[in-house]
C-alpha cells in the first residue's frame, strides 16, 4: 500500500499473517501460487492449505504464522491471495465503519482516527481496483468467503 494513503501506512510488522484460519484462498489463488512457486497444485493443497469451517485457508507453521511468511516477509507477494492484497480495505469496513478502529487494534498501519468518510472512500476505491465492477451494495454479499476473516488479533478481516 502507498505510504501516501491518508488512512493506512503499513509498518511491515507482519502481524497480519499470524493466526490459523486467517487467509482464505480461492481456487484461482491456489493456481496462481502453484504457478509462482512451481509447486504442484496437489502438493500445495495438501501441504500448505488446510480446511476451516468456512473454506480452504493457508496453513500456519508451528509459530502460528502463515507458511508463506519468511522472516516477516511474504514469500509469494506477487501472487498472494486476494484478501491479502486487499487488506485492510475490505467489505466489512463498508458494512460497518466501526470495524476500522477494531482492526486498528491489531494492525498498527491502520490510522484509527482517520475520518470515517475518508476511510469509506479509500476502502471503496481500493476494492474497485481488486474487484472490477465492485459497488457498495456488493459489500453486503453474505457469501463472500474471503471477507469472513475474524476481526481479532493479528488477522486480516
Ligand atoms: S499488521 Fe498491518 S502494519 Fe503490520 S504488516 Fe500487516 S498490514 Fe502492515
Ligand atoms: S500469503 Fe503472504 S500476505 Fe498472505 S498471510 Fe501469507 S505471508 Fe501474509
Amino acid at each position: 500500500m502507498s505510504h501516501e494513503n491518508p488512512v493506512f501506512d503499513c509498518k511491515q510488522c507482519g502481524e497480519c499473517c499470524v493466526g490459523f484460519g486467517g487467509t482464505y484462498v480461492s481456487s484461482e489463488d491456489i493456481l496462481a501460487i502453484a504457478a509462482f512457486t512451481g509447486m504442484p497444485e496437489d502438493t500445495l493443497r495438501s501441504g500448505s492449505c488446510q480446511e476451516s469451517a468456512n473454506g480452504t485457508v493457508l496453513a500456519v507453521d508451528n509459530e502460528n504464522r502463515c507458511v508463506f511468511q519468511k522472516q516477516k516477509i511474504c514469500s509469494i507477494h506477487p501472487v498472494k491471495p486476494r484478501m491479502c492484497r486487499e487488506w485492510p480495505f475490505i467489505p466489512a469496513v463498508l458494512r460497518q465503519p466501526g470495524n476500522w478502529r477494531l482492526m486498528g487494534d491489531a494492525c498498527p498501519g491502520i490510522i484509527k482516527d482517520a475520518p470515517p468518510e475518508t476511510v469509506y472512500e479509500q476502502t471503496l476505491a481500493e476494492l474497485q481496483k481488486t474487484r472490477p465492477g465492485f459497488t457498495p451494495e456488493k459489500a453486503t454479499a453474505p457469501a463472500d468467503a474471503p471477507d469472513k476473516k475474524p476481526l481479532h488479533s493479528g488477522q486480516k478481516g
